[in-house]
């Protein structure tokens, strides 16, 4: 058995037919499409026929669609964007605790500039409830922002709820995507946002480069200034390749993702009913139902999920322990504490994220090294090792 990688969540392989659709944008037509001259109108072309294909597969305008180097970039100019234009209506802001760092940052930061920020906390399963977020509306509330799906434990928000009592009171609603696209269906006016990040790598696309949705007559302010790029809301020559492979994964995914979907939550399933029944004292994080397909967290009473994760390594699988970016810290996951999952059980909790590459061959050579793991590493724990 060669390599094993449970870690589509952080990220996933750009497919083969997504480079096949990039290459010739690194040499052949490598125009820049904001010049005149024919090759310049090739890359143009290829650019404007992207955002099209893009914008049709969220139900947007192609105008409304701004391309970005990736979903960080996307969540800053949203959340600082709108913060910055609507400020003088109000300084007050609402997320969620379990947000990606890429929203939960940027928040923090605008708490540094004069803003003030509720973070409301999910309930035990993992979903953030549309009559918390109406509770905290205040008259100065100028922006809210609620991830469509939890990257650590998969649970899908009632987003279009909570975006419709939000705009009702005239307030910006943003959502990250990131998570949610090419996985569930996702459609801009249907979900009701007034803002939506995603970000190519997470649909087996290349990574820096994302886009962000911007409903027509919402004003954001830029953060960058330098040209006319991108309705001058992000300036700078576009990345040719990664747009266009942007918008090939995308149709792609959004091609296979009734099948894929169902052939991932069956592999999930397996792989939870089989950890059940066979490794003692462990938790399902999450909610059962509202959840996506490919994600599985699962917390292992008694050990240290950083040591199953680099036990899993030396066996060649790849899992995560939370978020890629959090990696390192001893920290138990932000978001299973703002669940208010024990800190103790959290330690011990593992992230398993199904992909493309998954068979059913895979997930019963994890099980099988899963089972055999987390017994060791549990003696080890109890005889003090
Ligand atoms: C991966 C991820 C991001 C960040 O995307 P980048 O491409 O690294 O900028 C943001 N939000 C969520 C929910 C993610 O999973």
């Amino acid at each position: 058995m060669g390599s094993l990688y449970f870690d589509h969540a952080a990220t996933s392989p750009t497919r083969r037919e997504v480079i096949e659709a990039m290459l010739p944008y690194f040499a052949e037509f490598a125009g820049n499409p904001s010049s005149i001259h024919t090759f310049g109108q090739k890359a143009k072309r290829a650019l404007d026929d992207a955002r099209r294909t893009v914008a049709d597969l969220l139900g947007a305008r192609p105008a409304e669609i701004y391309f970005t180097s990736g979903a960080t970039e996307s969540n800053n100019i949203a959340i600082q964007g709108a913060a910055r234009s609507y400020a003088q209506f109000g300084r007050h802001l609402i997320t969620s605790a379990f947000e990606h760092h890429a929203v939960l940052h940027t928040f923090q930061a605008l708490e540094k500039q004069g803003f003030q920020v509720t973070y409301l906390r999910p309930d035990s399963q993992g979903l953030v409830r549309p009559e918390d977020v109406e509770q905290s509306l205040r008259p100065d509330t100028i922006l809210v922002s609620i991830m469509l799906a939890n990257n650590e434990i998969g649970t899908i928000q009632p987003v279009k709820e909570i975006a419709d009592m939000v705009r009702r009171r005239g307030i910006l609603f943003h959502t990250d995507a990131v998570q949610a696209v090419g996985k569930i269906p996702v459609h801009v006016r249907e979900l009701g946002v007034d803002m939506l990040s995603l970000t190519a790598h997470k649909f087996y696309g290349p990574k820096g480069v994302g886009a962000l949705y911007v409903r027509e007559g919402v004003e954001i302010a830029p953060l960058f200034f330098g040209g006319h790029q991108e309705g001058a809301l992000r300036p700078g020559t576009q990345n040719m390749p990664g747009i266009v492979g942007l918008a090939a994964a995308l149709r792609l995914a959004c091609q296979e993702m009734e099948e894929e979907s169902t052939r991932l939550r069956r592999l999930r399933d397996l792989l939870e009913q089989s950890i059940i029944e066979r490794i003692p004292d462990v938790h399902i994080n999450g909610h059962p139902e509202q959840r996506l397909a490919h994600i599985s967290n699962v917390s292992f009473a008694g050990l240290d999920g950083e040591a199953l994760l680099l036990a899993l390594d030396m066996q060649g699988i790849a899992v995560s322990t939370g978020s890629a970016c959090t990696a390192g810290s001893t920290d138990p996951s932000h978001v299973l504490r703002a669940m208010g999952v024990d800190p103790v059980l959290a330690r011990g909790s593992i992230r398993f994220s199904l992909g493309r590459d998954n068979t059913e061959e895979d997930v019963r050579f994890l099980i099988e090294v899963l089972v055999t793991a987390v017994s060791r590493l549990r003696e080890m724990a109890l005889a003090g090792v």
